[in-house]
This record gives structure tokens, C-alpha cells and sequence, in this order.
């Protein structure tokens, strides 16, 4: 019988704003989709715990053994400076500024945004679809909504007609805005955009001739709207009707309001039965923006590149900090933060060492089945990984109790302990024991003696052993740092 069967997992639906019962339209099978990134710059940190939570909802859905169809796109084309329709086309911006192709830009940060995520141990989706590579498909999508007269053309544009959707439809379902409300609150078109009203959004724009991102369609040589690719691609991979759909929280309007419509009016069907958000990341009690400094690079914080961190943190330690708060939470990141989840998880892994070296007796003092179940209580209850955390920290005092001698604990028992605080943390919260990587004291030996050698040749002037020491290890993944303090590594994924 398969785990799911057993659990009763609880999902809060941003759509009901209530906490559901999760039953899947076929039994078994879960369709998820996530909207990715556009890959126009480094991935966002806040970015990476929002990809960090839905990995430990996939990883949990996997473990409850579901059979999951994770989507998550790569947005390549058609996402405006302003998240509306206005203003230049941001990864064409980027290419402009930098006097690269366009696809130079998407191809460099989709490189980086998969570095990054592998990196704080993220599974790969099953499907990562591109809005380049279903043109196609979003031309056939507008022409159905076209046809069922929920949207216009004005001079090789199409424009969603919101208000004539809303006459039958509910738009504002998902984000709780009054249409009404906003027709009175936003500024007339000054003649500067084509649209009816300003609540229409862009499912086409034509595309002017110096624009390099175009594809020909029925209306004009353009561009597919951003809102469009995720209706159109999560439909064709995943059916007019899936199971969860996650996203930031900033994306629920209008992105995801707009998806709701597009596929309602395309489809007749409402697409989604689970909508997930995850909330923000602040640093250092402020939202995190390039334009006032206030942002870290998530790689800046393992490569200790960043004066706002006292050390390095390595990448698992940062995944425990952000999983330490539920992801429907805003998470402040700040220097003592991380320094104190460092200090949890290195109890945690350290009692993950103990647990394998406890001896047994003839009797259990310690309920080790009522714990386990606490744990997937913990999971069950719309994936609530601080109670979880707080729960694997009953499972670290027991073992250090039972280490002590202070309690006792069978044979079975203790491999039923083992097993769950082993799947729970790496198997669904996806953390690695940082042993592996740095920090273990063999690796440190062996390459602070590699680092003494080049020390060496460098004050002969040898510099062709130096760079060999410095370039062979790169080759193995360890990256060697010089600074005025001396030279320190990491170890790259
Ligand atoms: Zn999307």
C-alpha cells in the first residue's frame, strides 16, 4: 500500500484561503506546476527559497510515494520591465545593454539558476518547458480565447478583455481584487497603449522592427504576453485541469489571476484545484532590492564573498535556515540568524553520527513509532517544516540520552529511529551532511597540505606548479581563495 494512503496531508489553498484535505484528480498521481525564473539575471536568493519550498513539497509528495509531474518553466521571452505590458522586454534589455544575443543572456542565467539551485541540493523538475519553445502552442491558446470573445486585436496586439470576462467569470477570484475597485483607482490610458482599459493585459504584442525576440503570427510579426506560457504550457504538460500550482506570493497578482482567466476562457475549466504562494525573504528586517544594496547573492554567502556575513555558510546550513521557517512565513536573513541555525545544524548532524553507534537493550523507554508519526504530522499539516525540525530535535535529545545511558532503547527501535530522522532530513527536507563536502578533517588535511605546496612554489617563482596545484584541484571541485588573510577552498557541487 502505497505511504499516501496512510497520511492525511492537508494543503492551505490560496484559492479557498482554507486548509484542504489534498485528493489528487487521479489517484496516485500528482501534476505540479511552478512558475520558474526569468532568465534575465543571477537568481534572486528570495527567488531560491520560493524554488527551495516547492522542492521540499515535491520531495515530501515523492516520499508519500506519489508518482509527481513536476513542470517548472524557464521564461526566455515576454516578460516586460513592469510585470505589465509596458516597457522593454527583459531579457532583450539585458542583451541590448551588454551587446549580447538575447539567447546569450537566457543560456548564461539558466546555467547559473541551475548551478545555484543544485547547489542548496534542489531536484530537477520532470519537465522544464521554455516560452521560446511554445510559440506555437500560445498562438493556438490566444486564438481559442479569441474565438470565444474574450479578447481583441488592435493593430497587431491582443489584449485579454477583462471586463468582458468578468460580466460572466469571476476575475479577481484568486488575489481578492474588486475589479470596480481598480477601474476607479488606476489612471486613465493616455493614449500611450492600445488597450480598452488598463485592466486588460497583453497575450500578443507586436513587435517593433528593432525588437530581436519575434515570432510571426496571425496578427503581426511579435511576441507572446509573460501571463500566456504558463497557461499554455502547464495545459500541455499537465491537462486543462492539474492538481497544485506554486509561485512567490508576489506573483499571485496579476500573474497568476491572469493564468486562472486565460485558462477559464480558453478552456471553460478553472485549471487549478491547489494554489501554493511562498512568502518572502527580507534581509536584515528589509525587502531585499539590487537598487539599494540591501541583497545578497546567494552564492556570496557558501563562497563568503560578502561583507554582511561574518564567514562562509555552506549551502545545506542555508537550506536548513530557510526550512526552519514555514514557507507560507516572511523569513528574515540576517548574520545571526544563519550563525544560529549553523549551531542547530550541526547538533542535528552530529547526532545523525551518535545514532549510528548507540547500543541497544531489552527495552524502550522512548515511544519511537508516536514520534515518527509526529513527524509526519508535522509534514501532513501543509508541510510545516519548523514543527518537523522541532520534532527531529526530540529524536537528537533521545539519542544523546540513550548515548549517556540515560534511557534505553531496542533493536527495532532504534533502527525505526535511525531510518526516520535519516529520511526526514536528507530525503524531504533535502539536506547533506556538510562532512562530505568541507569542513571534514581529512579533506581539510589534504588540502591545506596541497596549499602549503603551492605556498611554497609560489615563493620560488614556480609558477607553473602553483597554477597546476591551483587549476587540478578546480578540476576536482575545490575552488582555492586568496585573500589577504591567506588561502582557504571551497567545494563546489
Ligand atoms: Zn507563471
Amino acid at each position: 500500500m502505497p505511504l499516501y494512503q496512510n497520511q492525511n496531508l492537508i494543503i492551505y489553498n490560496s484559492l479557498s484561503k482554507k486548509k484542504e484535505v489534498f485528493t489528487p484528480i487521479e489517484e496516485g498521481f500528482v501534476g505540479m506546476y511552478v512558475c520558474g525564473p526569468t532568465v534575465y539575471s543571477n537568481v534572486h536568493l528570495g527567488n531560491v527559497r520560493t524554488f527551495m519550498s516547492f522542492d521540499m513539497i515535491y520531495r515530501y509528495l515523492r516520499h508519500l510515494e506519489y508518482k509527481v509531474r513536476y513542470v517548472r518553466n524557464i521564461t526566455d521571452a515576454g516578460h516586460l520591465e513592469n510585470d505589465a505590458d509596458e516597457g522593454e522586454d527583459r531579457i532583450a534589455k539585458k542583451a541590448r545593454l551588454e551587446k549580447i544575443e538575447p539567447m546569450e543572456v537566457v543560456q548564461r542565467y539558466t546555467l547559473d539558476f541551475h548551478e545555484i539551485l543544485n547547489n542548496f541540493n534542489n531536484l530537477p523538475p520532470s519537465i522544464e518547458p521554455t516560452a521560446t519553445g511554445h510559440i506555437v502552442e500560445q498562438i493556438e491558446v490566444i486564438k481559442k480565447i479569441l474565438a470565444e470573445g474574450y479578447a481583441y486585436e488592435v493593430d497587431g496586439s491582443v489584449y485579454f478583455d477583462v471586463l468582458k470576462y468578468n460580466e460572466k467569470h469571476h476575475y479577481g477570484i484568486l488575489s481578492g481584487r474588486v475589479i470596480e475597485d481598480a477601474i476607479h483607482n488606476t489612471r486613465t490610458l493616455d493614449g500611450q497603449s492600445d488597450k480598452k482599459n488598463p485592466q486588460d493585459f497583453a497575450l500578443w504584442k507586436k513587435a517593433e522592427p528593432v525588437h530581436i525576440m519575434r515570432w510571426p503570427s496571425p496578427w503581426s510579426i511579435g511576441f507572446p504576453g509573460w501571463h500566456l506560457e504558463c497557461s499554455t504550457m502547464s495545459t500541455k504538460y499537465l491537462g486543462e485541469q492539474f492538481d497544485i500550482h506554486g509561485g512567490g506570493m508576489d506573483l499571485k497578482f496579476p500573474h497568476h489571476e491572469c493564468e486562472i482567466a486565460q485558462s477559464v476562457a480558453s478552456n471553460g475549466v478553472s485549471p487549478v484545484n491547489y494554489w501554493m504562494h511562498a512568502n518572502m525573504l527580507t534581509l536584515n528586517g528589509m525587502k531585499m532590492a539590487k537598487s539599494t544594496g540591501n541583497n545578497i547573492l546567494p552564492a556570496e554567502i557558501y563562497e563568503g564573498t560578502t561583507n554582511k556575513l561574518s564567514k562562509a555558510f555552506a549551502p545545506p546550513v542555508v537550506r536548513f535556515f530557510m526550512l526552519q521557517a514555514h514557507y507560507r512565513s516572511i523569513l528574515d536573513f540576517s548574520s545571526e540568524a544563519i550563525e544560529a541555525a549553523e549551531k542547530g545544524y550541526n547538533k542535528l548532524m552530529e547526532a545523525l553520527k551518535t545514532v549510528e553507534s548507540l547500543e541497544t537493550s531489552s527495552t524502550s523507554s522512548f515511544d519511537v513509532k508516536a514520534w515518527q508519526q509526529k513527524c509526519y504530522d508535522a509534514m501532513n499539516d501543509d508541510f510545516n517544516t519548523p514543527i518537523l525540525i522541532a520534532q527531529l530535535f526530540e529524536g537528537v535529545k533521545q539519542i544523546n540520552l540513550i548515548r549517556d545511558k540515560n534511557t534505553s532503547i531496542t533493536k527495532d527501535d532504534l533502527y525505526l529511529l535511525k531510518e526516520t530522522i535519516h529520511t526526514f532530513t536528507f530525503d524531504v527536507l533535502g539536506l547533506k551532511n556538510t562532512d562530505n563536502q568541507k569542513g571534514s578533517d581529512k579533506l581539510d588535511g589534504v588540502v591545506e597540505m596541497l596549499i602549503a605546496m603551492r605556498n611554497e612554489a609560489r615563493d620560488n617563482k614556480d609558477w607553473m606548479q602553483s597554477d597546476k596545484i591551483r587549476d587540478e584541484l578546480l578540476a576536482l571541485g575545490i575552488q582555492l581563495k586568496d585573500s589577504t588573510e591567506g588561502t582557504s577552498y571551497i567545494v563546489k557541487n
